[in-house]
């Protein structure tokens, strides 16, 4: 991991490590539960202002990485964290598939032909296809849960 600044690290995929703790201790704040928040807002606020589309891990949240915004098709539930099934930590990349948190939508990351970005679209029936055991599983409890889960909850999620 390569040291970008006091508690920020980038790995070798080029994703980026927040820890709070160090970035505290730096800035000479208490660790409180308050200015850990308040760190990590304004962390990620200040990579994204340079890296807009870098993946972004913080060391509390190992499981969720935070990405570029992106929009639901349906419901436009606007979202820029996304966990994984298993817990474990990770980017995602094209083929990816993914449930909205506010409506359930089943998704899949591919890669806009128009700007080489990655984006969030639609599941097809193609898709649907080739989705292992799990991932139906995964998704099917997001769709079942997701449209009762308080924002609080679905920034946990
Ligand atoms: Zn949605």
């Amino acid at each position: 991991m390569k040291k970008i600044t006091d508690g920020v690290y980038q790995d070798d995929d080029g994703a980026m490590h927040i820890h709070i703790e160090e970035m505290l201790d730096a800035a000479g704040y208490a660790d409180t539960p308050e200015n850990r928040e308040t760190m990590m807002r304004a962390a990620i606020e200040g990579l994204r202002a340079t890296w807009p589309h870098v993946a972004i891990t913080v060391d509390e949240e190992p499981a969720i990485t935070r990405v570029a915004r992106f929009e639901c098709p349906r419901c436009g539930y606007q979202c820029d964290a996304f966990g994984t099934t298993r817990g474990e930590a990770g980017a995602p990349e094209p083929g990816c598939v993914a449930g909205c948190m506010a409506c359930g939508l089943p998704m899949v990351f591919d890669t806009d032909p128009l700007t080489g970005m990655l984006r969030l679209r639609t599941m097809t029936p193609a898709d649907a296809e080739n989705l292992s055991a799990g991932q139906v599983r995964e998704l099917a409890r997001i769709q079942q849960f997701a449209p009762t889960w308080t924002p609080t909850q679905r920034r946990r999620h």
